[in-house]
């Protein structure tokens, strides 16, 4: 899949070694190739469409002192610029398009400073460390990915969503980022500070609009969870329960909720869940445990305690469930969607008539969140088996689902719009003007139309597999 450019026709590459070290410079070889990939293998169109990127060089500096003189240097020659925090985003967001230089931020890391209910870290500072250095205070992350153990902040909140603790916080449009701080692509950087909404203009962005030196994100008390699997016969009993538990007083970080035959996918725990039964993952406060298990009851759920020695239950919901479905089907796809809002019974029949149209194909998969408002929000992370013809099938499903009134996310593209997440374009622009003059940061991801002229197909049989949380010590 890796095509490296030789080093010798790039001579602005001894400038970066003269900058940073050998050691801090990448060019060639196998180090070179695991830049190159991300989860987009997710998605088989992504896959092809990403198969044949390449980079003339990884640099990764240790501290802002030298992510700013990369980024002065990258300025001055226009040369393109990827930054990448630990790869694991589903978009291909950290992949560059225009080969240039990816910019390995995970050296860039550690906690600022913690205070009450905020904390701010280097942007490369993986998220458990957040969450550690904020536990160590009585407090805890709003939200994080379900990948905290590898996932860094800047890549979080550039190339992520939501995920741990949305269910009663919300997404990270949901006042969870308090401040970033950014550094222009300028031969002479500049630091600009967004605080409150204007956070929102870099968010999900794919490191398009600036570099990020500092983020803070909000805390809230800490709480002290159980984990545990909630087995129900009827999928609409389950999803009825999962909407009550994230509507009701119970403090739950995590309600994920999971149609048959997905339990039967996920190998660690699938000695607990009898055939064709449905899940909730539920991850809530161990003092709301006797209500949590009243609620579960009183629409005929099962509660069982987390399987003694099983990976954790945070590596099951959000994209790690697709991870599970990808194994188990290799061949099979995904999707993202938002189901009605705020309006149960709506859901309720948009679940059903989902069900019925694709019985065994969409796999429902729905994340119960909250808004800051505490509207009910049902995100939908489907995995879809058994397409025959995958692009035209999508296509199809797409518009059926459009149709009852499912807003669709199309993880199929690298492109930020087409993920859907964009908000204010006008304010966005005018702010990536300022801070990326040259146009050189992460560039084909905005704007630009869905598929490019790549063409590589990738065989499934060299797609590795592994979990992000696997992947670490590499
Ligand atoms: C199994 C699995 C589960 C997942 N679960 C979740 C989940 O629960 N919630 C969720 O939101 N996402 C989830 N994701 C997606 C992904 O984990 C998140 O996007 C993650 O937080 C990305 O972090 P990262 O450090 O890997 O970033 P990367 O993937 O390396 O980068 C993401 C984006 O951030 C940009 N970036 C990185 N650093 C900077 C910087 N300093 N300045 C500017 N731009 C920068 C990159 O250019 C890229 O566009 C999941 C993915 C997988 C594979």
């Amino acid at each position: 899949m890796t095509a490296v450019s030789e080093s010798q026709n790039r001579p602005y590459l001894d400038e970066f070694v003269a900058l940073l070290g050998d050691l801090q410079v990448l060019s060639e070889g196998r180090k070179i190739s695991r830049y190159l990939r991300d989860f987009s293998w997710y998605s088989p169109i992504l896959e092809n469409a990403l198969a044949d990127t390449s980079v003339d060089a990884v640099v990764r500096p240790r501290n802002i002192d030298e992510l700013t003189a990369v980024v002065a240097l990258a300025a001055r020659h226009r040369i393109p610029i990827t930054m990448r925090g630990a790869g694991t985003g589903n978009y291909g967001q950290s992949l560059p398009l225009e080969q240039g230089i990816v910019v390995d931020i995970k050296g860039v890391a550690g906690i600022l400073d913690v205070a009450e209910g905020r904390i701010a870290a280097l942007p490369g500072t993986i998220m458990k460390s957040i969450e550690e250095a904020a536990r160590g205070t009585g407090q805890e992350l709003a939200v994080m990915p379900s990948t905290y153990r590898v996932a860094t902040a800047s890549g979080f909140i550039s190339g992520g969503s939501g995920g741990l603790g949305a269910a009663a916080h919300g997404d990270l449009w949901s006042n969870n980022v308090l401040a970033v701080e950014l550094i222009t692509v300028e031969e002479l950087p500049r630091t600009i500070r967004l605080e409150g909404a204007d956070v929102n203009l870099i968010l999900h962005m794919y490191g398009t609009v600036g570099v990020i030196t500092r983020v803070e994100m909000r805390l809230v008390p800490a709480h002290t969870y159980e984990d545990v699997l909630v087995v129900f016969d009827d999928f609409e009993q389950c999803c009825r329960f999962g909407w009550e538990l994230v509507d009701s007083d119970i403090h739950a970080r995590l309600a994920s909720l999971q149609q048959a035959p997905i339990p039967a996918m996920m190998t660690p725990i699938t000695h607990e869940i009898p055939e064709g039964s449905h899940v909730a993952l539920v991850w809530s406060d161990l003092d709301d445990a006797a209500s949590m298990r009243a609620l579960a009851e009183s629409y005929g759920g099962t509660v069982k305690a987390w399987p003694e020695g099983a990976t954790h239950i945070t590596q099951f919901p959000y994209s790690h469930t697709i991870l599970w479905s990808r194994k188990a089907e290799p061949e099979s796809s995904w999707l993202q969607c938002e189901y009605a809002s705020g309006d149960k019974d709506r859901f309720i029949e948009q679940v059903r008539a989902v069900t019925e149209r694709y019985p065994g194909v969409f796999l429902q998969h729905i994340e119960i969140n909250t808004s800051p408002d505490r509207t009910v929000r049902c995100m939908g992370i489907p995995p879809l088996v058994g397409l025959a013809n995958h692009e035209e099938a999508l296509d199809e499903l797409i518009s059926y689902c459009t149709g009852l009134g499912i807003y669709l996310l199309n993880p199929h593209s690298y492109v930020v719009e087409e993920g859907g997440f964009v908000g204010d374009t006008e304010r966005m622009l005018a702010l990536k003007q300022e801070v990326d003059p040259f146009g050189i940061l992460n560039p084909g991801k905005l704007g630009e139309s869905f598929f490019s002229d790549r063409t590589a197909v990738v065989v499934s049989s060299e797609r590795d597999m592994r979990a992000p949380e696997q992947l670490s010590g590499e």
